[in-house]
């Protein structure tokens, strides 16, 4: 079980706060941001990007990200792929799924996944490696809603792993989990929780 914690609208000093009780993992959700952040911290932060992603931004983050969960989209992969391969690098990516029964929350459908995944456009891709899959649950108080969202991510994480990746260990993780949810999410096959507002308090928004 991995934790990142989510650092954003959060300050570099607060960062750094956990940083010296010993965190490493952090994750952003705004390219500008993220890259301001990593130019003022410690070099040896493994940095998570988790937010949408504008295509024209994967350049802020390219050198350095440690792994981007929100890939939504064929062409998203593509251009993270264009970017990576001009860092040489090898970029590690989750696909998200759209698990909530919100219409602003982003996302594959699984159909949607599996053809990409077995198109010859994804497999031409060099500079990009999935490793699992994201997605984020309903904002509800309702826990056995949430609980059958994430027991459809860990599904479609079977039927991808089994299907797409041919049981390959490289695709192991199911990002999934916030402040709200985690223990249901942990409960229900989580590898990595995704929390703000339990470690550094409320986000103040401009
Ligand atoms: C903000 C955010 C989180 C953390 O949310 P908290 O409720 O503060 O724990 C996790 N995942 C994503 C994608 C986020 O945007």
């Amino acid at each position: 079980m991995k934790l990142i914690a989510v650092s954003k609208n959060h300050s570099v000093s607060d960062i750094m706060q956990a940083y010296v009780s010993g965190h490493r993992v952090f994750g952003e959700n705004k390219a500008r941001e993220l890259e301001l952040k990593y130019n003022q911290l410690p070099r040896d932060i493994e940095w998570h990007f988790i937010g949408h992603l504008q295509t024209n931004k994967i350049k802020y983050i390219a050198p350095f990200v440690t792994l981007i969960h929100s890939v939504d989209s064929l062409n998203l992969l593509q251009a993270v792929n264009k970017e990576a391969l001009k860092m040489n690098r090898t970029i590690d990516c989750l696909l998200q799924f759209y698990i909530a029964t919100e219409e602003t929350k982003f996302g594959f459908y699984i159909d949607e996944a599996m053809d990409m995944l077995q198109s010859d456009d994804y497999h031409s891709l060099r500079n990009i490696r999935i490793t699992g899959i994201m997605g984020m649950g309903s904002f509800t108080n309702d826990v056995q809603r949430t609980r059958d969202e994430f027991k459809m991510l860990r599904h479609y994480h079977t039927v991808i792993k089994t299907t797409c990746f041919n049981e390959n260990h490289e695709f192991k993780h199911i990002s999934m989990g916030m402040s709200g949810d985690f223990q249901i999410a942990i409960e229900e096959g989580s590898t990595m929780v995704r929390i703000g507002t339990l470690l550094f308090g409320e986000r103040i928004y401009p």
